[in-house]
């Protein structure tokens, strides 16, 4: 996603100005000079970057930021060996696991999605992701798994045997080995932390953004919604331009991070009811939500779904879902009607 004021995935581009994504902040600061009260902030997080625009706040806000980026990290990096993610992935036990609450509550959300989208996403797909070539300790394999490895590997992988409990908060895995991987929500749900703190903080306006999940409130500096630009699988300006207030938006592409193998593009998102990365024309896909998380865990459950499945998935829901599919001619669009109100005419 690009808009216009911040870049990643996600990038802001408040006066339309579209340069190189790394510039877009520093371009829009100097091209609109003039949006009073309106703070920028850039940063680190997981494992991206986060960028900040707010308004009205009381209170130091980097301070509060930053400190709940630490605790979102120490709650599910897989990069580092202290979270509680990474203690769960590396004990082996069978028992209940305490965990904080904020975990167990996103692993209940987590849950809930991987039943409702017919295990299209998957927290448990850790092995097979590593097993692709993707994830913080992946052999660089030079071929492809074979079909006994994938099949192996499946095994060990499933929603279901993961069992969760809010009180007091644990997880515990139904077979040895199941290993945890919050990446497809964890930035949506670092949003979500931030966002939360700056409302706590009474900011009238913000545009949280980690690696293009955003999250929105009240108006952006030129007055009006904040207006984000989906950027093309391709490159290029942003053709599609959300408005949003008050909502969050996430995008699930094939684009961004892939490797090579044999001249074919993996994606890094698994369908855990093949084995294998998704090999679709589903580019990506882009969903409106009330929630980061969970318009970031919705994204990637119709990236894996589909551009078929995927579509029928978010229409039966009324999900707000914007698809581009790969044509002969270029990229189809395909949005649902409650995306339409978000998208610029
Ligand atoms: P994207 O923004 O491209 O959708 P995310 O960063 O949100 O990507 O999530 C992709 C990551 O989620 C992968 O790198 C992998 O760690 C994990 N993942 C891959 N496949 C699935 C899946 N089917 N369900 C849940 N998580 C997945
Ligand atoms: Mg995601």
């Amino acid at each position: 996603m690009r808009h216009f004021v911040t870049t990643l995935r996600g990038h802001h581009v408040q006066c339309a100005v579209a340069v190189a994504a790394a510039l877009l902040v520093l371009a829009a600061l100097a091209g609109c000079g003039q949006s009073p009260g309106y703070r920028h902030y850039r940063g680190e997080a997981m494992g991206t970057g986060l960028a900040l625009t707010y308004a009205g706040c009381a209170g130091d806000v980097e301070a509060v930021v930053v400190q709940e980026l630490k605790r979102v990290d120490a709650q599910l990096s897989t990069w580092r060996s202290d979270s509680e993610v990474a203690r769960f992935n590396a004990s082996a036990t069978e028992d209940w696991f305490p965990v904080s609450a904020p975990v167990a509550a996103l692993a209940v959300d987590a849950l809930a999605l991987s039943r409702h989208s017919g295990g299209a996403f998957d927290l448990t797909v850790a092995p097979l992701v590593r097993l692709w070539g993707f994830g913080p300790d992946a052999p660089v394999n030079g071929s492809a798994p074979s079909a006994e490895a994938v099949a192996a590997t499946m095994g060990q992988v499933g929603w279901q045997k993961l069992e969760v409990r809010l009180d007091p908060p644990a997880l515990r895995r139904r077979i040895a080995g199941l290993s945890l991987d919050f990446s497809a929500i964890g930035k949506g749900h670092g949003v979500d932390g931030v966002a939360e703190r700056l409302d706590a903080l009474g900011c009238r306006s913000y545009l949280v953004d980690i690696g293009g999940e955003v999250r929105t409130l009240g108006q952006g500096p030129q007055g009006g919604p904040w207006r984000i630009g989906v950027e093309p699988p391709d490159g290029g300006m942003p053709q599609w331009v959300l408005r949003l207030s008050g909502q969050s938006a996430a995008t699930s592409g094939d684009y961004r991070n892939f490797r090579l193998l044999d001249g074919r593009r993996l994606s890094h998102i698994i369908d855990p009811r093949t084995g294998a990365p998704v090999s679709h024309p589903l580019a990506s896909v882009t969903v409106v939500a009330a929630s980061a998380a969970g318009a970031d865990g919705l994204a990637t459950a119709i990236q894996v779904l589909g551009p078929d499945e995927g579509w029928n998935f978010a229409r039966r829901d009324g999900t707000a879902a914007l698809l581009l599919v790969r044509s002969e001619s270029g990229f189809e669009r395909r949005y649902t009607e409650s995306m339409s109100q978000f998208l610029e005419p």
